[in-house]
């Protein structure tokens, strides 16, 4: 990949911490965004860095063992759960992990998301899992979730945030905004006490899909899952 596309992906990568910003899905230095390159090498975000003022410059070339290759400063601390995603799924190439507030919220209250509430939770997520609580930065938390990106397109990490990948970092990033409206959505259900209408299960299949003509082989075939 030549250094114009990689100029290209830093300023995608700032777009995407400048959208996560405003959008109230990070706070502080939380959150960390990184896509493949192709050529072995990752661009993802620095740590402590809120992402609100994410530069090109800040971003962070590494290599496939996470020491930077380009750039100052160290790379996220969840750098080696970026890179078990990559390692395992080379059609997946770009992730996004942020703090956002009704993910953490749901990720306390279930083990999966798996209500067929809107189109936009069937055809951009499918089936989300909950993932047990692990610590930040630790080899748990990415094994935990590069298992999860085998089968799924987001997952939720419990007491944590939420992380999500994609082929591009549009992909991702959808899937992250889709997920916390998601989250807010079954939140808000549950502070009106009443579970109101969810799609019936042909309803659903016929979103699946819709999500599986667009390429995306992860999420479930069915959402819920049974019948
Ligand atoms: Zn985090």
């Amino acid at each position: 990949m030549s250094a114009v596309d990689k100029a290209a992906l830093r300023e995608a990568i700032c777009h995407a911490g400048h959208r996560a910003f405003q959008a109230g899905l990070v706070a502080a230095n939380d959150g960390n965004i990184s896509v493949r390159c192709g050529d072995g090498h990752y661009l993802i975000t620095p740590s402590g860095v809120s992402k609100g003022d994410l530069t090109p410059d800040m971003i962070l070339e590494i290599d496939g063992a996470g020491m930077p290759v380009d750039g100052k400063g160290k790379p996220s601390v969840e750098t080696k759960m970026h890179l078990g995603i990559y390692e395992t799924q080379p059609d997946l190439n770009a992730v996004v992990h942020t703090h956002a507030p009704h993910c953490v919220l749901l990720s306390t209250m279930e083990t999966m998301l798996t209500a067929p509430l809107t189109a936009d939770a069937v055809v951009l997520l499918g089936n989300v899992p909950v993932l047990p609580y692990a610590q930040l930065g630790t080899q748990a938390l990415a094994d935990g979730v590069a298992q999860a990106s085998a089968d799924y397109n987001a997952a939720l990490l419990q007491n944590h945030g939420a992380v999500t990948w994609g082929r591009t970092l549009q992909e991702a990033w959808f899937a992250m905004e889709a997920l916390e409206q998601y989250c807010r959505q079954l939140y808000m259900q549950r502070l009106l006490g009443n579970p109101g209408r969810l799609m019936t299960r042909a309803e659903a299949d016929g979103l699946v899909a819709v999500r599986k003509g667009r390429g995306v082989t992860r999420g479930g075939d069915h959402m819920p899952p049974e019948a």
